[in-house]
């Protein structure tokens, strides 16, 4: 684990955008969210907020849902211009919590001009590291009552009977994509582009490279230690 330089006094007043970078199980989401509560800072989720917007069947929606079906990226254009209108809302006047955007150099250069030209920038990159096979232990072990919905993991939380629900009984099932080859393809294919977003910040010496196999409450811990408390003043 590397520790950057804490914020110097001169940024301490800026709005703290932070960037979550981490790969499928690495505990990203879990962070998120409890960094949300910490902070006060909204967390703002690519996927989340184009699925939010096809729900409701905005323009954004509309535009993101052929993208989305094929499994391609929506244009960076559209994707930035959903972000800085999250970031305009009052709820994010503090800060956001930014998650599977940037994804490539490409949106990172692109959001780093966007911000730049209204006097902001990435406060810092939170790197949530785990070894392959450990993502693969994680992802693979997830089990889910097809009936209630309630979630299950071989290892870390089994039902009582295995394969088996505790609510009602029924018989668990693992999604077509939490299987161990399909989570090692998902893998090969998330990676690459996201150590390139994290190299990308690499020289501005705002990256943070964090142990994710650590208890989640360490894990947090160190987030906040890096991101500095005085956000929550
Ligand atoms: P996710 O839930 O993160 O897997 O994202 C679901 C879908 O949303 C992706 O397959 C893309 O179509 C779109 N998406 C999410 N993040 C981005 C991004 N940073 N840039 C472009 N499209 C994105």
């Amino acid at each position: 684990m590397t520790a950057s330089a804490p914020l110097e006094p001169d940024v301490a007043d800026e709005r703290l955008i932070l960037l979550l970078v981490g790969a499928v199980g690495a505990g990203k989401g879990t962070q998120a969210s409890i960094l949300s509560r910490e902070l006060g800072i909204p967390h703002l989720a690519s996927g989340n907020l184009f699925r939010a917007a096809m729900a409701a069947g905005t323009p954004l929606g509309e535009e993101a849902r052929g993208y989305m079906e094929r499994g391609e990226l929506v244009p960076d254009e559209t994707t930035i211009g959903m972000f800085m209108e999250e970031l305009a809302r009052p709820g994010a006047a503090r800060g956001a919590i930014l998650d599977g955007f940037p994804r490539t150099v490409g949106q990172s250069t692109a959001l780093d001009e966007t911000l730049a030209a209204q006097g902001e920038r990435i406060r810092r990159v939170i790197s949530i590291e785990v070894p392959t096979e450990e993502l693969v232990r994680r992802v693979a072990g997830r089990w889910v009552c097809p009936q209630c919905g309630t979630p299950y993991h071989a290892i870390t939380d089994p039902p009582r009977t295995a394969g088996v629900c505790n609510k009602d009984g029924a018989q668990l099932r693992q999604r077509d994509d939490d299987r161990p080859e399909v989570v090692r393809a998902r893998l090969e294919r998330q990676v690459p582009p996201m150590l390139q977003v994290v190299d990308h910040y690499e020289g501005s010496g705002i990256v943070d490279h964090l142990d994710g196999t650590q208890p989640i409450d360490a894990v947090t811990a160190s987030i906040l230690s890096r991101v500095g408390a005085r956000i929550r003043s």
